[in-house]
């Protein structure tokens, strides 16, 4: 077996203004610190419609396809912006997290990663938000369910911001358990631990700015653990920001991109024990170029170690 790495050229014409943390030169900066990795390469497909429609509005969708301009960019919001590329980008984004499923439920694959972008997880219902236009993650979680017939699924949120989008788009659902931990205060200010959804099944925890690696590590034995050992998933899915490393513009933990290492081999325990080792992680943020293509690789890595 090995761990399938789900991407598109399509990923690069999403394009942001200059200066614009979530860039082009991400998906360069991942896909190069993967390269020479003994993967399974895969294209990302556009996600099905039906897939979608699981996770957002038919309005959703066509208001996002009114608003894609010809030319040039039209911004959504503070931060959101689409040009002419992004839906083809964003269609393929949810695409690969959803082949991504079906590559590691069919045996294809013992476990994946997808490297695209616009990220997804702050997206809500009917709002593009935080750079994000499609819920990337929790669109696979749904298709695991509704699709391949699981009965449980997890999904665990290390980016430093809180999943908000995540958040709205399943926590109706008491089959996900949805685990974010967060840097707060940050970027969106939801996700207080308190707030655990209307069935109890969203966990969420807040790392104050300067937790490191082993407050994050902490953090996760602690409090997600033993969440997740009680929902018994039969998959686990991964919403991969790398933004919680020292070097990220954006926020203020402390990790090192080896820290993301421990972090991957922590949820590869955990799905080793509870569903045969079945993992699909996605990209989500990580706006330092260098941080960001060494912790890619370093979870990347173990999920090759651990899918061998
Ligand atoms: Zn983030």
């Amino acid at each position: 077996m090995t761990t399938a790495l789900i991407t598109h050229p399509d990923g690069f014409n999403h394009s942001t203004p200059p200066g614009h943390p979530e860039q082009v030169a991400r998906l360069d900066a991942v896909l190069g610190a993967l390269e020479g990795m003994d993967l399974l390469r895969l294209k990302a497909p556009m996600a099905a419609e039906a897939d979608l429609l699981r996770v957002h509005p038919k309005s959703y969708l066509d208001g996002l396809r009114e608003d894609l301009p010809e030319h040039g960019r039209r911004q959504l919001d503070a931060d959101t912006w689409l040009s002419p590329g992004s839906l083809g980008a964003a269609w393929r984004a949810a695409g690969a997290a959803i082949r991504a499923v079906d590559a590691v439920l069919g045996g294809e694959a013992a476990n994946a990663f997808c490297a695209m972008r616009p990220p997804g997880h702050h997206a809500e219902t009917e709002t593009a938000m935080g750079f994000c236009l499609l819920g990337n993650v929790a669109a696979a979680a749904k298709h695991a369910l509704d699709h391949h017939g699981l009965s449980r699924v997890a999904i665990i949120d290390f980016d430093v911001h809180h999943g908000n989008g995540t958040q709205d788009l399943v926590e109706d659902d008491p089959r996900i358990l949805f685990c974010s931990t967060h840097e707060m205060p940050l970027y969106p200010g939801t996700g207080d631990p308190s707030d655990t959804g209307p069935h109890g099944t969203v966990v969420n925890v807040a790392l104050r700015a300067g937790c490191d690696g082993a407050g994050m590590l902490a953090a996760l034995e602690e409090k997600v653990s033993p969440r997740v050992v009680a929902h018994r998933p039969e998959l686990i899915l991964v919403s991969a920001g790398f933004d919680a490393h020292r070097d990220d513009p954006l926020a203020g933990l402390m990790l090192e991109a080896e820290d993301f290492a421990r972090v991957t081999a922590r949820i590869c325990d955990l799905a080793a024990d509870l569903c045969s080792g079945r993992v699909v992680s996605a990209l989500e943020g990580g706006y330092d170029l260098e941080a960001l293509g060494a912790s890619a690789a370093a979870h990347v890595r173990i999920l090759e170690e651990r899918g061998r």
